[in-house]
């Protein structure tokens, strides 16, 4: 959600938080750092519990075995938790190693057994600071409206990782056109069709599952909270996107219902 564009305090990082980052000591009965629930046949809806950066992201997998794949929406804040006995305090780990109840009691990508597509929605730190848990061995794919804002030596101020005062995470997302088609590396459907989706910053995208009705739109809309503008955004070109998205869902998705 990126709340530290307006007033709300920029929490302090301390060693304690870094020295978090291995949940290897931790009991199997500690809580986890994350939560899964199902929201479709496919896609679970994973939260970040108790991050120390009160963003509580919200990030998306998608399970697709006949592609061998899971694609990821996001890799939120990465799983530094403010709870010292949290397990499964890496996304990655969660994702291969915890047992999940909406999941047959299975956790979403056992034992790694399925390789990974990860879609950025934007490249805010909330959304992007688990990504190098995956920068080595997975496709990382971004949006190609305004490569020059994706741009590594700007990614410390457009993610606002310098305005924390903390490390803008290494990674080479591969930029896509609008209406790009997400697939596996061996070109198998993943169900999902890219947008550029620009207002809120000029790489924001959205995912749309057309089968599912289900459009998955990262901070253009939030449920329950004011849209944040930093000052890349754009409310004339975000209204433009709101237009657009409407347009596009309007009368789709199973029995003509569909969610954001
Ligand atoms: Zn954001």
């Amino acid at each position: 959600m990126c709340l530290h564009h307006g007033d709300t305090p920029i929490p302090t990082l301390t060693r304690t938080h870094e020295l978090r980052a291995d949940s290897s000591s931790h009991s199997p009965q500690s809580p986890p750092a994350f939560t899964a629930r199902r929201l479709t046949g496919t896609t679970f809806h994973v939260t970040e519990v108790d991050d120390v950066y009160d963003e509580h992201p919200f990030i998306y997998a998608k399970l697709v075995p006949a592609a061998g794949t899971l694609l990821l929406l996001d890799t939120g804040c990465g799983g530094a938790s403010r709870n010292p006995e949290a397990a499964f305090n890496r996304l990655r780990d969660y994702l291969e190693r915890c047992p999940v109840t909406d999941n047959d009691g299975l956790p979403l990508n056992e034992g790694g057994k399925m390789e990974y597509v990860v879609v950025l929605s934007h490249c805010h730190y909330d959304h992007i600071l688990g990504v190098e848990q995956f920068a080595e061995d997975s496709l990382i794919l971004a949006s190609g409206h305004d490569p020059a804002f994706l741009a590594p030596e700007t990614l410390p101020q457009h993610s606002l990782c310098a305005d924390l005062g903390i490390h803008a995470p290494s990674y080479r997302p591969v930029l896509l056109s609008h209406q790009a088609q997400i697939t596996s590396r061996d070109r198998k459907t993943l169900g999902m069709t890219l947008l550029h989706t620009p207002g809120h910053t000029p790489d924001e995208v959205a995912l749309w599952d057309e089968e599912e009705g289900m459009l998955y739109v990262g901070d253009t809309l939030y449920e329950r909270a004011p849209i944040i503008f930093p000052s890349e955004g754009s409310i004339v070109k975000w209204l433009g996107t709101i237009d657009s998205l409407t347009a596009l869902v309007t009368g789709c998705g199973p029995k003509g219902e569909y969610q954001v």
